[in-house]
């Protein structure tokens, strides 16, 4: 039996193992796929000699974080590899609008608002590592509070309302919303605009990398230090019952409201249920992996130095194009973000040949087959791309939650991130990461801070199972 186990080995699950390895507990990580990673894989979804990763795939947000930053991942097998610019935007004047590692020159590249940008994101980038450290956490009085009411007067902001109030052309308007739309709420909610400052910031920060040889190797390397520290990983697990946990200790759940309920049955009862069961998830994805006969090729030829690229057009066009999903309908011409991974990384593909992968939000739940529209796209700033698609693999939102359980109707934020939602996940009580089962606790991106591969909710969670645990000393 186990000082402590933790079910399910996203980059949450990964993370509260190790901080609880760290602290001197014998872990055991219960995963239920046969590959360690959640939203962290890799898999050969197409041709033989093409890796694609099956979720997340760029990782500013890995070396963005206070806890994954700090472990020694490459020891393990992680490489990052940053593509020269962390983002393009092409537009369809044949130009794109670059998000690169510097403040200055992608400042250059906005025209009149170049003085704009750099007024937003220059002080931050400075304190950027702080900035991180109080965003990436749960509601607590802030470390830098002169820092974090500077982001906050921005970052509460619905996106179009700063994009427009800040920014006078189109080009910054449109990088801006862009970024913001990753939260997938409507731009026109308040704290939309949080999103697309982190994001941006983090591309000036620390970059956009991708994992060599796929996310797959992040995992594994996360895995791979929990071992060192003497963790156990037991893969092909599918918990259905916490009945069926041998703990000493605590139980760390990297699941969302909907399992924790389906988890412990009838011994959650009460206030805590009722909110688990109103917990609200949001929109879902549609998303496509392509093996290509050719790199994409761009009409705006800069594109081809980003990693991620954003499709979509002008802010009002994306805007419109996340509100039609915000109400509930699908949009003729989402907003799509591609990733274009063995650009930069050779080892993803053949010879000469290359990965793509792009999504787009669909209401959750959707069953709507978007390949169409999402190609139009593509086709629309790159003429010529549909030729050299070998073979692509297409998961609607229903298959996206077939492969990962925490995607609840294709939701890959572990639920609705706006203002009301994103610190009082999954209910609002004074340590989020608790419930009121003693011992049990959440670590997923259903707790505070939300979605990405960032691994703090589950370092929060183990940091609350250690203080709370009794037995357990601090960290
Ligand atoms: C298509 C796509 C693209 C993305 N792109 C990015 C990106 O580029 N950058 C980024 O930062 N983020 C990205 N994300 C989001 C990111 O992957 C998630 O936010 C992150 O993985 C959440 O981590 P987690 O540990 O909370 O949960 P998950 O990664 O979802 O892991 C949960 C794990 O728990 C396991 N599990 C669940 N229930 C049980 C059970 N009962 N028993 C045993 N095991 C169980 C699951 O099998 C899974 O392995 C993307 C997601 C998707 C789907």
């Amino acid at each position: 039996m186990a000082d402590a186990v933790v079910v399910g080995s996203g980059p949450n699950g990964l993370a509260a193992a190790i901080a609880l390895a760290q602290a001197g507990r014998d872990v055991s990580l219960l995963e239920g796929q046969e590959n360690v990673g959640g939203g962290c894989r890799s898999a050969p979804l197409t041709l033989p000699g093409f890796v694609h990763d099956t979720c997340s795939t760029v990782h500013a947000l890995a070396l963005a974080s206070p806890f994954l930053s700090r472990l020694p991942l490459a020891e393990n097998g992680f490489e990052a590899v940053h593509p020269e610019a962390p983002l393009a935007h092409p537009l369809d004047d044949g130009s794109a609008v670059m998000l690169e590692r510097s403040v200055d020159r992608t400042a250059s590249g906005l025209g009149r608002d170049a003085d704009a940008y750099r007024r937003l994101f220059g002080p931050l980038v400075d304190d950027a590592e702080a900035l991180f450290g109080d965003v990436l956490a749960p509601l607590r009085p802030p470390r830098h509070p002169l820092l974090l009411s500077r982001f906050g007067l921005s970052a509460v902001r619905s996106a179009v309302g700063l994009a427009r109030s800040h920014f006078d052309g189109e080009r910054a308007r449109a990088l801006l919303g862009g970024c913001a739309a990753h939260s997938m709420l409507s731009l026109r909610a308040p704290v939309s605009a949080a999103f697309g400052i982190v994001l941006a910031l983090s591309a000036h920060a620390v970059g956009w990398p991708v994992a060599r040889g796929g996310s797959q190797r992040l995992a594994d390397a996360l895995a791979g230090h929990l071992r060192s520290l003497g963790g156990s990983v037991e893969t092909g697990r599918m918990v259905t019952s916490l009945r069926d946990l041998d703990s000493r200790g605590p139980v760390l759940l990297d699941v969302t409201p909907r399992q924790l309920l389906a988890l412990a049955g009838d011994r959650l009862q009460g206030r805590y249920r009722r909110s688990l069961e109103r917990f609200r998830y949001g929109p879902g994805i549609f998303k496509l992996d392509w093996a290509l006969d050719g790199p994409i090729p761009w009409t705006a030829r800069e594109a081809a130095r980003a990693g991620t690229v954003h499709l979509g057009g002008t802010l009002a066009e994306i805007e419109a194009g996340e509100q039609a999903v915000t109400d509930g309908g699908h949009s003729e011409r989402p907003f799509v973000l591609l990733v274009q991974p063995s650009l930069f990384d050779a080892t993803r593909a053949p010879a000469g040949r290359h990965t793509a992968w792009a999504y787009c939000h669909v209401p959750n739940g959707s069953a709507r087959d978007m390949t169409a529209a999402i190609e139009a796209q593509v086709e629309r700033f790159a003429p010529g791309f549909g030729d050299l698609i070998a073979a692509r693999s297409a998961m609607d939102s229903a298959e996206v939650e077939r492969r990962n359980p925490n995607y609840v109707g294709g939701d890959i934020n572990g639920g609705l991130q706006g203002a009301r939602q994103l610190f009082t996940r999954p209910v609002a009580r004074p340590v989020p990461y608790s419930t009121p089962l003693p011992g049990v606790y959440l670590c997923s991106s259903s707790t505070p801070p939300g979605g990405g591969v960032h691994g703090m909710s589950g370092y929060w969670a183990a940091r609350a199972a250690l203080r709370t645990g009794g037995l357990f000393s601090r960290a």
